[in-house]
């Protein structure tokens, strides 16, 4: 059913939404009550945090690959002019290995993985990273054993905070380190053990500390991504509360048609439009035939079922244009662009599909053969350029009130498009091809 109330298309969430539950949205509230260090996730809020989180981590992660990856194999000619005779075992390690195991960690991170395979990808990577080096600089020795162990080190530390990864991994990942760390560093002939403990001790707290900035880092992602669910459930409430406000404001209940305000709020908008031609525009008041004796007889509820009926009559018949409850039995409906065939087809459309709906009045007492059901009576009247709307609706009040006049159960024209010289109130020939049975097209 077309009506005149301005269609409320609510924004659709954005694709990136979560689809909230109750549950969802007391565990946010909870969570978000509680100190941000204590924040746990449930299961399914860790599914959905993850979910949302992927595009951002994985980008990190795979970018981090491509770049350690290219950064190794840039090794290569460095190592040409400063080490050259471990020149085979740097292009076997830095120019092939790393590389290979930073694009085989590529491709796990190309899709979703469980925190798990991601936490152990990370990790089998970078104990493998730290062994291929450790041999490196066992084979290089002297100075260049700690310089490429240190070197090493600093690149998991800079891992440990760029990969997001679960905590627990995070934690592994700086244990294995410090552990594979440290003995390297106890084979270093280099330096006595009391030096190598130090160091590892210093570059392990270095690690924690690392791995401390992750977990915060994490934490804080995982507030955002609290707020953010508030943000979206909380204007979702709006939107619906505003959606609910606007019905409220322009529908009528009963029927669900547009109220007389969303009618006068269409009119103001043809009428400020300059692009409509005003002579197109037409208004058809229409108003239930001795409803009261419905009301009074059938009893109230059953005089709302028949307004109810006949609004969805009314409405089914009015394709393409608008129609409002204008008052209590008394509805309009606006013709946005048409001519006045059109507008007549439309009221008689109207007047017989009501009486089609055969709601009985008992307050009718049907003598001479007359119907005892419900019908409606019709005034339609056209706009001009210069004439005001309620202008146009008094014509077309003018012209249903005729119509009462007249018999009730047809449609009159309103007399304001009398041909001049025309005598009121006679009946005229309906447009050509339209069946005049029950209805009278009149000149009023
Ligand atoms: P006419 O053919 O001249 O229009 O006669 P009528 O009886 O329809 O006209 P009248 O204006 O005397 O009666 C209209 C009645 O409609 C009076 C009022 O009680 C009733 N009415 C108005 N709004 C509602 C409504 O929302 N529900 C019901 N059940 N009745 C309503
Ligand atoms: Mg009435
Ligand atoms: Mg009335």
């Amino acid at each position: 059913m077309k009506s005149g109330a301005s269609r409320l298309n609510p924004t659709p969430l954005d694709t990136a939404s979560v689809a909230m539950t109750p549950a969802l949205e007391a565990e946010t509230e909870r969570l978000l009550s509680q100190r941000t260090r204590d924040i746990r996730f449930s299961p399914e809020m860790v599914r959905l945090y993850r979910a949302k989180d992927w595009p951002q981590r994985s980008k990190i992660a795979r970018a981090w690959m491509v770049w350690v990856g290219l950064i190794s194999v840039s090794f290569v000619p460095v190592s040409l002019l400063l080490a050259p005779d471990f020149l085979g075992l740097t292009i076997a390690i830095s120019g092939l290995l790393v590389p290979a195991l930073h694009a085989c960690t590529y491709l796990v991170w190309r899709k979703p993985r469980s925190a798990s395979v991601e936490g152990l990808s990370v990790l089998l990577l970078m104990i493998s990273v730290m062994i291929a080096y450790g041999s490196l600089a066992v084979a290089a020795g002297g100075a260049d054993y700690e310089r490429i162990l240190i070197c090493v080190m600093y690149a998991t530390t800079i891992a440990i905070v760029v990969l997001n990864v679960d905590y627990i991994w995070t934690l592994s990942l700086m244990v294995c380190s410090a552990a594979i760390f440290f003995g390297f560093e106890i084979f270093n002939p280099e330096i006595e053990l009391k030096e190598a403990i130090g160091t590892s001790v210093f570059y392990a707290t270095g690690m924690y500390a690392a791995t401390i900035a992750r977990k915060t880092q994490s934490i804080l992602g995982q507030k955002a991504f609290l707020m953010s669910l508030r943000n979206q459930y909380r204007s979702d409430a709006l939107r619906s509360a505003n959606h609910q406000l606007e019905i409220l404001a322009t529908r009528d209940p009963l029927t669900g048609l547009g109220n007389r305000r969303s009618a006068t709020d269409l009119i103001d908008r043809l009428w400020r439009d300059p692009a409509i031609p005003k002579a197109r525009i037409a208004f058809i008041m229409a108003d239930i035939d001795l409803f009261k004796l419905l009301n009074d007889t059938a009893g109230h509820a059953a005089g709302d079922d028949c307004i109810r009926r006949i609004a969805k009559t009314i409405g089914e018949s009015v394709r393409e244009d608008a129609v409002f409850r204008y008052g209590g039995e008394e509805f309009l409906v606006v013709l946005a662009d048409t001519s006045p065939d059109h507008a007549w087809t439309i009221a008689e459309r109207i007047r017989r599909s009501v009486e089609a709906l055969a709601i009985v009045n008992p307050g009718i007492d049907p003598v001479d053969g007359s119907s005892d059901v419900v019908t409606i009576s019709l005034g339609v009247a056209f706009a001009r350029e210069d004439t005001a709307p309620e202008m146009v609706a008094k014509w077309a009040d003018d012209a249903l009130y005729d119509a009462k006049r007249g018999g009730r159960n047809v449609v009159f024209l309103s007399n304001a498009h009398a041909v001049e010289g025309t005598p009121q109130a006679q009946p005229v020939a309906a447009p050509s091809g339209h069946s005049v049975t029950n209805s009278r097209r009149m000149m009023t």
